[in-house]
């Protein structure tokens, strides 16, 4: 129902309107306000002002089934955003899977087989909570950090006022339905705010209402998903990820959720729909018991059932005028055929959490915002191109222009493939071209070395994860995930390895000593103390000028750090464990190596320990991102 003019309330002035509280949208909040307040930032910063809507009342948008498996990066994004800890407490991580042929006859190298050899991470399996969960775990926290979400608030339009300049306050002016006082009470509000992040989800109203345009389609297939606890089963490994090669139901997929609930998904043909009048959640159970023949399986309870049209679709830029961003779904939206859309949106969020909240907080230069859509809006293209041939496979269909042996089995190929993209299924080998915030590569653009990335593990170079391995702590040796000593707190690390040679160690001298000639990265004992990001003070209270933390890893574990550099090291130091971090790095023991750090966990930078000028080029290449 419009409303009328007696039933607009007044309007609200934020720094950012973020549209839609799913997992993509909480994530968002949660970092802006994460890295604008707390012990890790100056206390001259104030929280960056939120107002995050969503159009369902929470029991209802709950009650959604959808996304349930977080792959091995995500879960390191997570764990660096201080998110994972309370995943790992309530997931399934499924180490194993396991694939059976049309006559129950278990086959290998096929389906999910590719996550029993998960490498070069942490989280060597896929950590399966449903997004609800994920949901709650991250309004708590968001909740914690000072911000309510605002439901049964719909966004309906926006408008962007090309007089104000980007990011300032009424750049845009969004309307927003308050639907929260019941049928026939709803009230318009305008937000004006300096951003506004579309997370909206694949039914996006603000890609559109942005002028922001999308390439895509939708298939005739039709894929059921149905998630619910099973009193009995004949299945031989139901807490493995499985695949299940039906002749009438494709694919079809096999998940051991959290709290005792397992997930069946699978593709319902024509022929099939045209059995029933209306496909309801008792058909769905009726036609999940035929799709995993020869198995058996008897529901105890469905906790939610769907069936959904497999499309694709990518918006072609991720950002309009300079203040409307779009993120997750809303910019991307694909099958769950691999399981990538959180995924995808995850790595959305990381990406734009930190660049968003630094430019807020009047510490990053505008235009790096530009680079959320460079290195996102690619690597959605490619998981769109991807989606396309795993849909048709998952299926049962060979896809379109498909070149090879036309006899050949659909469930072969599809094994193969997520065997082939295990990089980016995986997520691991992730990366962007170089951008301002990717300062070159080592590589060019020679094809076999490009070819080489997506595998894992992938190269520690720019533009790529920076890898993560264990050092040992000073005096303990206790080892420790290097990831883990760098969260993500909207800093930029510098991670030096020191050589073993006696020029690496002049020259790590000199570095140090070059450092204290720079105005943005010495130590500056005389101003205010801060915390460097992991709730300790480094040499006394001194701080850095710009948000960046060093960590020096020697090749050897040593008994002291001074006693071999003959000087202090720089930040925090950690000792290399018999070679591992420099080899995984590609870093010689010999001469040494500077990787700069983006917050994300990206490498930004990286530079030969001798190199000349090397604090100069450090400087260049941030204050190519950092203000002065
Ligand atoms: C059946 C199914 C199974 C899936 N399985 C997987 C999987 O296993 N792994 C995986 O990674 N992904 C999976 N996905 C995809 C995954 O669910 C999505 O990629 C993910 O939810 C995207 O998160 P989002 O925050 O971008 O969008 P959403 O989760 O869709 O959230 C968008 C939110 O915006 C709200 N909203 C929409 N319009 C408005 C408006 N006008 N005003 C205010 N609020 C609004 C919506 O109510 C919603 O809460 C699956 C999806 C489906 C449908």
């Amino acid at each position: 129902m419009a409303p009328t003019p007696s039933q607009h309330l007044p309007s609200i002035d934020v720094d950012v309107l973020i549209v839609g509280a799913g997992p993509v949208g909480l994530n968002l909040a949660y970092q802006l306000r994460r890295y604008s307040s707390g012990p890790s930032q100056s206390s001259r910063v104030t929280p960056i002002s939120i107002h995050i809507i969503e159009k369902h009342p929470k029991p209802v948008q709950e009650h959604f089934g959808r996304a349930v498996t977080f792959w091995p990066r995500s879960m390191e994004i997570l764990a660096q955003m201080g998110l994972a800890d309370q995943i790992t407490q309530q997931c399934v991580a499924v180490r194993s899977s396991a694939a059976y042929d049309a006559t129950g006859n278990e086959v290998f190298g096929r389906g999910w087989s590719f996550l029993e050899g998960i490498e070069d991470t942490r989280f060597k399996f896929a950590s399966v909570l449903r997004q609800k969960f994920v949901e709650d775990i991250v309004r708590a926290k968001l909740n914690e950090l000072g911000v309510q979400v605002s439901e049964m608030r719909k966004f309906v339009g926006l408008e962007v006022d090309e007089s104000v300049p980007p990011g300032e306050m009424g750049r845009v002016k969004a309307t927003i339905l308050d639907m929260s006082g019941g049928e026939g009470h709803d009230k318009e509000y305008t937000v004006r705010c300096r951003y506004l992040i579309g997370c909206d989800g694949s039914r996006t109203v603000v890609r559109g209402a942005a002028g922001i345009e999308s390439d895509g389609d939708r298939t005739e297939d039709k894929w059921v998903r149905i998630d619910g606890v099973l009193k009995s089963t004949s299945m031989p490994k139901p807490r493995s990820y499985g695949a299940i090669e039906s002749p009438i139901y494709g694919n079809v997929l096999w998940i051991p959720l959290d709290h005792g609930a397992t997930r069946i998904g699978f593709a319902l043909n024509e022929d099939r729909r045209k059995l029933y009048k209306e496909l309801n959640e008792a058909v769905f159970v009726q036609e999940a018991k035929l799709s995993v023949k020869p198995f058996e399986i008897e529901y105890e309870r469905v906790d939610w059932a769907s069936v959904y049209s497999v499309g694709q679709r990518v918006a072609r830029t991720f950002w309009a005028k300079e203040s409307v961003f779009v993120a997750g779904d809303a910019a991307h939206s694909h099958s769950s055929g691999a399981g990538q859309g959180m995924n995808a949106g995850m790595h959305d969020a990381a990406n734009l959490g930190w660049k968003l909240a630094l430019v807020l907080t009047g510490v990053l230069k505008r235009d790096v915002l530009a680079t959320y859509d460079l290195e996102r809006q690619p690597n959605a293209k490619r998981l769109i191109k991807y989606d396309e041939d795993i849909s048709v496979l998952v299926t049962g269909r060979l896809p379109k222009g498909w070149t090879g042996d036309p006899n050949e089995d659909p469930n072969v190929v599809l094994g193969r493939i997520l065997q082939e993209a295990k990089g980016f299924n995986t997520g691991l080998t992730i990366g962007f071209d170089p951008n301002i915030a990717v300062l070159g590569d080592d590589g060019g653009q020679d094809e076999a070395v490009l070819a080489k990335r997506t595998l894992v593990p992938a190269p520690a170079i720019p533009g790529y994860r920076a890898p993560d391995v264990q050092v040992l702590t000073p005096a303990l040796w206790e080892p420790v995930w290097l990831q883990s000593l760098m969260p993500n707190l909207a800093r930029f690390y510098v991670l030096v390895f020191v050589g073993k040679s006696p020029e690496a160690k002049a020259e790590f001298m000199e570095l140090r000593a070059d450092l204290q000639k720079n105005p943005h990265l010495k130590l500056d004992k005389t101003t205010q103390p801060e915390s460097n990001g992991t709730g300790t003070h480094l040499n006394g209270s001194s701080y850095r000028s710009w948000p960046v933390d060093f960590l020096t890893i020697l090749p050897d574990k040593v008994g002291n750090a001074w006693f071999e550099l003959g000087t202090d090291p720089v930040g925090r130091v950690y000792y290399d464990n018999d070679g591992v971090a420099n080899r995984r790095y590609g870093v010689s023991d010999t001469s040494g190596a500077v990787f700069v750090l983006r917050p994300d966990g990206w490498i930004g930078a990286k530079f030969p320990l001798g190199s000349k000028g090397l604090v100069d080029a450090i400087d260049a290449y941030l204050g190519g991102l950092l203000l002065r």
